[in-house]
This record gives C-alpha cells, structure tokens and sequence, in this order.
C-alpha cells in the first residue's frame, strides 16, 4: 500500500490537547499515521504520496460508539401490538424480546449490514456490540464477525448470556462467548491481532442473571482474559429487583460476583448511587452513557457528570439507535440540561471528551487483549491508527481548539462526513461507499424484516 496524503483541510487532532491544524495534512502508511503538520511542509516531504484534497474540510478521527446492539435494525418501524408499554420492563418484554427470538442467523447476518452502512456513512470507524437472538445463538457471533469484516470497520462482539430462556439457553450463551473468544487467538486470530475484531463476555443484566450464571460467565471470561459487556441500572426495575432478591445495590452484586474490572463495560448506569458510583471508580470498570435510548425508554438520566468528576471513565453509545454518533453527541448536551433544569450541565467540552477520549479509553482496553499492539484510536497523531473521517463543514464563525466541541454540536452532523477511512482503507470516498452496496443490503432487510415481523 502506498502512502496516502491526505491534505487542504482543517486538521483535528483530538487527543488530550486537541489542536486544530489549518492547512494541514496526516500521511498515512500501513493503516498508520506517520507524520502530520502543515500541508506545504508534508507535500515537499513526500512527493510521492498519493494525495488526497480535503476540499477545505474537516480532517478528524473517526468517531467511536462503544455500546448498541446491530440486531435492532428490523426495529425500525416496527408496531408494538395492543396498547403501548408502559414501563421498561414492558418495552423490553413487548418488544426486545419478541424480536430477538424471531432472528435466524440470516437475520443477524442483514441486521449487521444495515448499521455497517450506517456507521461508514456516519463516520463511525469502531463499534462495541452486544448481540441476542435466542433461537439461533450458535454460530451468531461469526456471523457478525463475517459482515464487520466484509465492511473493514472496527467491532468488539459479545453474546448476551442471560436466565431469561431456560438453562439450554444459558449454556448456548456461554459456548458462543467462550467459542468466539477463543477462535480470535485461534482461527480468526489475524483479524485480532492487527486490531479489527475484539471480544467481551457478554451478559444481560443483574435482574436476568442468576449468582448460579454470574459465577460461571465469571471463571470463563477469567480463564479467557476478558472482560464483561452487560447493561447497569438501566431501569429502576434492576436496582429493586437486586435489592429485593440479594438485599445489594446492582453494582455491588456484580463487583461480588468479579463482573466489574478495567475491561469491562456497565451500560447505562442510569439508577447509580454515589455508593456504586465509588465502586466503579475504584474498580476502574467503564460506563457507557446512551442518552437517546434513555430518553426513549423514559429511564431516567444517567448521573454523568457525577461519574466523571469521581473518575469513572464515561464513554458515549447509541444502543441500537441510528450510528449517527453526533446525533448521540448533541442529545448528550441537551438531555442534562433540561432533566437539571440547569443551562451548565454537561457543557460542549465534556460530551467531546466522553466521544473521542473516554471512548478511546474503552476501545483501547478491549481491543488490547487480542493486539498487544493495538494503535491510539479517537485522536490524529503519529503511530495512531489511520481512521480518519473527512468532513464536509465550512464553519461560518470563528473555530478554534476552545470552542470546538460547540462547532461539533451545534454545526456538524454526521451528513457532513464524506469519506471514511480505516486502517488506512477507504472505506467511504465523496460519500460513496466502498465495501458494501447499500441499495442490495437495503433490498435485503426490508424482505426479511417484513417476515420477522409476520414471525412475531
Ligand atoms: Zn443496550
């Protein structure tokens, strides 16, 4: 692969000390980025660089989205039956549950290609997924895995292992977990080990989990060096139902039970108190904040900014909604304001750090089991991965590196994104998509959702 040089844009490092390079250019070579600096100076530098024009665009990493689940694509649209849920419980018993159930490996397959789209066209170049379909488990993690792969983004997988369905289902579960983690040192082990493909245990959530499972997800994903992926507080169900069945706090269960750790994932985090919150410090486990989900499910709002002042790293995630992550970004910025009714919740600079730094964070810690080498994500520098992201977006005032989180929120959408590379491929260019046909995918999941709706 030759070098690539990407130039007449508006660098965006990210990183710690985000700096904005006007007239600026990133060299890429092998999936790396090997030098960047001022367009003029990187052209004289290497001339015989394929060179790319930004068009005065945005030059920026691609963004990251460290929880949602692929198979909520047939969801779109779909009509719940008799009168709407009232609660969460219902939601996920009226509607997540029944869809599940109804997925064939085909399904999966389908559902996985939809948001592969998504993502590119949104400049989403890594994503953490956590995948059920009950009645076609074996095998569903490979399916996943085919389409990540056919697509060339970023994913870590994991299983759902949960006592809603009985012990056959439990057991499967677990297979599927440890089988898929298993082939990634052994089989799949290239796609690991150059930082593609990453695995988590998957489990539900504390008021589907047995101590009886927990204990058992917990000696597998021990022997196999990986963390946990699983939903926290989601609902104040979960927290009642804890306290109720094991006299504990959610998160004090699962630290109990060696769920909780730097390599694993607590979603939501919704009903935290400021007890679990100092767990999840001190056991560094990372949360992951949905705020469009939250808003949909009527769940509550997430104690964030408590989160992140006690030293939890707090990362961002769509949770089945659309890849769009800075559509996830600006509802981050608005959903505390209005909960708190208070215009200085969560400002423009946090929602940025969450995004980029504290996903980063995350995608770093569960890729890292599989690639020792795994290169920075999330920020433009020298030796980081080349997932980049070109955007179309002329600022009509002044953008500096003060203000711009608020250029992101209130300018840009993931519209203006039209190229996505990564690992140093293209996988979008002037917004045409590369790697998968989008019309044929499209085609495909409207015929099979059509018959998973009639199945439910
Ligand atoms: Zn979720």
């Amino acid at each position: 692969m030759s070098d690539i040089l990407i130039g007449n844009g508006t660098v965006v490092t990210g990183g710690e000390h985000n700096q904005l390079i006007e007239h600026g250019a990133v060299l890429v070579r092998g999936g790396r980025i090997a030098a960047l600096g001022s367009d003029v100076a990187l052209l004289q530098q290497y001339p015989g660089a394929h060179y790319i024009d930004a068009h005065g665009g945005l030059i920026m990493p691609g963004l990251l989205c460290t929880h949602t689940h692929f198979y909520s694509a047939f969801a779109r649209g779909m009509a719940v039956a008799g009168e709407a849920p009232r609660n969460f419980p219902e939601i996920l018993e009226r509607l997540w549950w029944r869809l599940d159930k109804a997925l064939t490996l085909e399904d999966t397959r389908a559902s996985v290609d939809v948001y592969m789209a998504d993502a590119i066209r949104s400049g989403v170049t890594c994503v953490v997924d956590h995948h059920a379909s009950p009645n076609a488990i074996e095998g569903s993690l490979d399916a996943i895995a085919d389409a990540v792969e056919d697509a060339g983004i970023r994913a870590c997988l994991a299983y759902e292992v949960s006592d809603r369905d009985g012990l056959e289902a439990i057991a499967g579960s677990m297979r599927e977990n440890e089988r898929f983690i298993s082939s990634l040192r052994a089989g799949r082990s290239e796609l690991a080990q150059t930082g593609m493909i990453s695995a988590s245990y998957g489990l539900h959530a504390s008021f589907t989990l047995s101590s009886a499972t927990l204990e058992r997800c917990a000696a597998g994903a021990d022997r196999l060096g990986v963390g946990f992926h699983i939903h926290v507080a989601e609902d104040i169900s979960d927290e009642n139902d804890s306290m109720t069945r094991y006299q504990k706090r959610v998160v004090e269960r699962l630290e109990a039970h060696l769920i909780l750790g730097p390599r694993s994932i607590a979603a939501h985090c919704v009903h935290v108190n400021s007890g679990e919150i100092g767990r999840l410090a001190e056991t560094q486990t990372n949360c992951v904040h949905n705020p469009r989900s939250n808003m949909n499910n009527a769940v509550g709002r997430a104690p964030v900014e408590e989160m992140l002042a006690a030293g939890v790293n707090v990362g961002l995630g769509t949770d089945g909604f659309s890849m769009n992550m800075l559509q996830e970004m600006k509802a981050a910025y608005l959903l505390h304001k209005l909960a708190l009714a208070d215009p200085r919740a969560m400002p423009g600079n946090l929602v940025w750090k969450m995004a980029f730094q504290n996903n980063a964070r995350i995608v770093d810690a569960i890729f890292r089991p599989f690639c020792a080498d795994f290169p920075r994500v999330g920020e433009l520098s020298v030796g980081a991965a080349a997932d980049i992201v070109l955007l179309d977006y002329v600022p009509p005032t002044p953008m500096s590196e003060e203000n711009f989180p608020w250029h992101m929120i209130f300018g840009m959408d993931g519209l203006h994104v039209n190229s996505t590379m990564v690992a140093g491929r293209w996988l979008m260019r002037n917004r045409q998509l590369l790697t998968v046909d989008e019309a044929r995918i499209a085609a495909r999941a409207r015929e099979l959702s059509q018959a998973l709706w009639q199945r439910m």
